[in-house]
């Protein structure tokens, strides 16, 4: 027989909205346990409160602690389902997907609806999980956020819209499963997946995001601060104003890794464009490029890259050559 725990954390899915008033808010009991579903399997479900936060009030030291719970059971479980706020819920599936060393599944999930709400995605979409959960083909997937009947990669996977319930999207390879009625089809796999487990978050990692007309000002701000690390969410294929160049110049000069990624959501980052602030300066300089993620997610993976190496060098690998 199959163990299974849920694990919440919060969000709107460990919410109820009041009916007076409307305002959507935590419940002394969460609204979700005793799921009323036939399983069709034998399968012992155990539940696991972890936080009832908000998910903007979710930081990489709750990830972390989160990982770190999450490894102790996989002791016990066969699988786990978290559930989380939506908000950062794209972020907490990155952190695990990069540090938690295992086949076994690990879902996240959330709702877009309260569970009292009219249309309410909650209960489905933990019902969802459970049943990828017990899926064989849900091995070796890493770490994957199941919602509205698709499952997607925690390293693709974004929130596209603020209400609407089909918000989870992977805008660059589409989800790589779906859920019907009666069974759990996977279409893709990810080619590789690298995990970098860690022991503590303890360095300071800030990311900006570009714009027209951008000059050197936040830059010094963001020195003056003494980061570890900058990631910068550039312009089309990685370009940035050519007033931003001194700064940049002033950080690499420093040691300070500055990874850059596009704040287009689909495409590439690369070294295409030779004029002042183009790619090909940056990249001569000694800004890191990388492909695939968002600008939270890449800033994710630099806090817990720096927790293994300062090595420009070995940055350089983890962001241009592993996923
Ligand atoms: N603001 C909520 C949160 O992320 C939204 C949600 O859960 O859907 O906690």
């Amino acid at each position: 027989m199959k163990k299974l725990i849920i694990i919440h954390t919060g969000g709107t899915i460990s919410m109820l909205e009041n009916k007076d008033t409307g305002e959507v808010n935590t419940t002394e009991d969460h609204p979700l346990s005793n799921i009323p579903y036939n399983f069709r399997t034998n399968v012992i479900i155990d539940e696991h409160i972890a936080f009832s936060l908000p998910s903007p009030h979710i930081t990489p030291n709750h990830m972390l602690e989160l990982a770190k719970s999450i490894d102790k059971f996989l002791i016990e479980y066969d699988g786990i389902v978290v559930t989380h706020g939506t908000d950062t819920l794209e972020e907490t599936a990155y952190f695990l997907d990069l540090v938690l060393d295992t086949e076994k599944p690990v879902i996240l999930t959330g709702a877009m609806r309260s569970s009292n709400e009219i249309g309410s995605d909650a209960l489905y979409n933990l019902i969802s999980s459970i049943r990828v959960v017990l899926s064989p083909d849900a091995y070796s997937k890493g770490v994957l956020v199941v919602m509205n009947d698709e499952i997607h990669s925690a390293i693709n996977v974004t929130k596209t819209s603020t209400s609407n319930i089909a918000t989870f999207q992977s805008p660059q390879y589409g989800p790589i499963g779906i859920i019907t009625k009666e069974s759990i089809i996977f279409h893709h796999q990810l080619v590789a997946r690298t995990t970098y487990p860690v022991e503590n978050i303890s360095k300071q990692v800030f990311l900006l995001k570009a714009y027209a007309g951008m000059d050197n000002k936040l830059f010094e701000i963001i020195h003056d601060g003494h980061p570890d690390g900058l990631v910068i969410e550039g312009l089309g294929q990685g370009n940035l104003p050519k007033e931003t160049i001194p700064s940049i110049r002033k950080l690499i000069n420093e040691n300070i890794p500055i990874v850059l990624v596009s704040r287009s959501f689909r495409g590439t980052v690369g070294p295409t464009y030779a004029y002042e602030g183009g790619g090909r300066q940056l990249k001569d300089m000694g800004v890191i490029f990388t492909n695939g993620l968002t600008g939270p997610k890449a800033r994710l993976k630099l806090l817990i890259a720096l927790e293994n190496t300062t090595d420009h060098m070995v940055l350089r690998d983890i962001f241009e050559k592993e996923f």
